[in-house]
């Protein structure tokens, strides 16, 4: 299969591939997404396929009109639409109670659904040309890096999927925080992201709940993510949260090709590592990069600022070995 690739021009293009029940990959001001037409049955297990994906890991929908929220959900709370109003479009996703015309398989067989409302104007604009919601996970294969670029997507699935719409890179780099809202006792983050649980609580004038949180509010530093190692470059990567701990390890092995990725200026201390500026928006193309260039081992030094970046410090958890 020739993977196509198109312009912003050519949404409408893209749109008729995805009614086909074929996979078009597209931007979002998070990563990219693999886009199938929620409706499509073959589109859904074409997605598990190319993925990789585990069968019992469900798919986000995304829409771009709030009125198609009934035709993907039931029993909507009234904090659905309150999130709504002060997040979408944007990375914020909402898990609900599925409607039961949405195949299961959408949700790996869950009588929950998940949704969002991206907050970028090709996906915005192909998810109207095509007049369904459409499923998006992560355009990655799993438990690889996500997709931040157009080169990310094609060096994952030149070949393997009909499209991809190029967008540029994603403006925010991370995926979108995940909270369910399915226990009306409490809503319960499942992934964090760009919007905080600070900023959910402040709309809902009431608490929610992490299982992710350590007693002392830090993300765990070495315990990878609960059930599968996610976006995971080839080397090893290990965390380091102390600057002594980070020497003393380095010195103990001074002559692998390292990559080290730091928020601060530390390359003096370090003349035999290559040094990275770590984000959330370079993040995904330093692990990449990894890969690409043969890295024996990535080396993260986690200063404050990491340590308080709740959706940086689950990436960099679940991609880090055991
Ligand atoms: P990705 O598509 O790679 O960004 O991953 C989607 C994330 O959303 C995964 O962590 C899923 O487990 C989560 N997710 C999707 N649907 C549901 C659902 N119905 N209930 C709970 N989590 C979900
Ligand atoms: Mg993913």
């Amino acid at each position: 299969m020739q993977t196509r690739i198109f312009s912003s021009a050519e949404i409408s293009q893209a749109a008729e591939l995805l009614k086909k029940g074929e996979i078009v990959a597209f931007p979002t001001e998070t990563v990219y997404g693999l886009g199938g037409n929620v409706f499509s049955l073959e589109a859904i297990q074409k997605i598990y396929q190319v993925k990789g994906r585990p069968q019992d890991n469900p798919l986000i929908v995304h829409l771009s009109h709030i009125m198609d929220i009934e035709r993907l959900a039931i029993a909507v709370p009234d904090e659905f639409y309150l999130l709504a109003e002060a997040f979408f479009p944007g990375p914020l996703t909402l898990v609900l109670k599925r409607n039961p015309n949405i195949p299961s398989s959408v949700c790996a067989g869950l009588n929950s659904i998940a949704v969002r409302m991206p907050a970028h104007p090709i996906a915005i604009d192909l998810i109207s040309a095509v007049g369904n919601p459409l499923v998006a996970p992560s355009a990655n294969i799993s438990g690889k890096p996500s997709s931040t670029n157009l080169n990310h997507v094609l060096q994952d699935f030149q070949g393997k999927i009909a499209g991809v719409i190029d967008g540029g890179d994603c403006p925010l780099g991370i995926e979108s925080t995940v909270l369910s809202l399915i226990d009306p006792a409490v809503p319960k983050l499942l992934r964090p992201g760009e919007i905080t649980s600070n900023q959910i609580e402040k709309i809902l004038k009431r608490k929610i709940s992490s299982f992710e949180k350590e007693k002392d509010g830090h993300l765990a530093l070495v315990s990878p993510g609960m059930k599968y190692r996610h976006y995971a470059p080839n080397a090893p990567l290990r965390l380091f949260s102390s600057f002594l701990k980070l020497s003393a390890y380095i010195a103990s092995v001074p002559f692998l090709k390292r990559m080290l990725l730091s928020s601060q200026k530390i390359e003096n201390s370090f003349p035999l590592c290559d040094c990275f500026f770590l984000s959330n928006q370079t993040l995904y193309n330093l692990l990449r990069q990894a890969d690409e260039k043969g890295y024996e081992e990535v080396v993260v030094f986690c200063d404050e600022k990491i340590l308080n970046n709740q959706a940086l410090m689950n990436r960099l958890t679940k991609a880090a070995e055991k």
